[in-house]
């Protein structure tokens, strides 16, 4: 049940298209290795429910996994944590006394990185950071409407905690903004049009889903359990399918779970 009081709304109160983010090289610092990722800038679409989905299922003790991540849809987050609620800042309540000692030994240990190449790097730490903020989002959404307590794994606090989805959405919002060019006159305004970090992309996907109040379902294939709002793999490029009544997160769990009933009842037939 969704407490009233507590209702969410998203300005300007319906969906923004999530757009194409930009996917640059990036080099992946952990514990004194590192690993480069991708070699050429590429604009990619984000796969709808990748918040949901790939994000929730990632495992963040699994460096290979990250790194795998990170090839296929880009890097999560900023390395000068412009895109995160600033736990130093009494605005907005949100304090976290981990993060702060996380930057500042990230930033001792970003001074050995050869210098002119930091924007190109991220620390594997930060990502995972990045990570815990949205995946804490989900669950709390989730607990707001399918009941159940929200076991959060970020260590950011908020006061009120109703705060939390709505201070971390926004400031990873920022980077979508209102432009005006001159692209004919061949006379580009400074700067260039907003090019989104995969986090703002995956915040603005999860403030669409607010926007549109939908609903978190799980999925009722008994090996999957995800969250998910609408089906994929079916209709494909429909962004109108049907949520209503959908049991399952993807064509395949379908599949799976019909065959999985199918075999028990025929277990049961042939036990008779
Ligand atoms: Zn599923």
């Amino acid at each position: 049940m969704v407490k009233d009081e507590y209702r969410m709304t998203v300005w300007p109160g319906q969906r923004v298209p999530v757009g194409r983010v930009l996917v640059v090289p990036v080099t992946v610092e952990n514990s004194g290795s590192s690993e480069t990722l991708g070699d050429a800038v590429s604009w990619r679409d984000v796969p709808d429910e990748l918040y949901l989905r790939e994000l929730m299922d990632l495992d963040l003790s699994d460096a290979r996994a990250i790194s795998a991540f990170t090839a296929t849809y880009g890097v999560l987050g900023r390395m000068d944590w412009s895109l995160v609620p600033d736990p130093s800042s009494k605005r907005g309540g949100a304090t976290d006394p981990s993060l702060i000692k996380l930057q500042r030994r990230l930033k001792r240990e970003a001074q050995a990185w050869p210098a002119g190449e930091r924007k190109r790097r991220m620390s594997k730490d930060a990502i995972v950071y990045h990570a815990r903020l949205l995946r804490d989002c989900v669950r709390l959404l989730d607990a707001r409407q399918n009941g159940g307590e929200a076991k959060l794994e970020s260590s950011l606090r908020l006061e009120p905690a109703e705060l939390f989805v709505p201070v971390v959405l926004n400031a990873g919002l920022t980077a979508y903004h209102v432009y005006v060019d001159l692209p004919d006159a061949d006379l580009h305004v400074p700067y260039g049009p907003p090019r989104p970090n995969l986090y703002s992309a995956l915040c603005l996907q999860m403030a669409n889903h607010i926007a549109e109040a939908a609903v978190y379902r799980r999925c009722a294939n008994e090996s999957c359990g995800r969250l998910f709002v609408r089906q994929r793999g079916r209709a494909a490029g429909s962004r109108e399918r049907r949520t209503e009544g959908v049991r399952f997160c993807s064509a395949g769990c379908a599949r799976t779970q019909a065959a999985r009933e199918y075999r028990r009842r025929k277990g049961a037939k042939g036990a008779q």
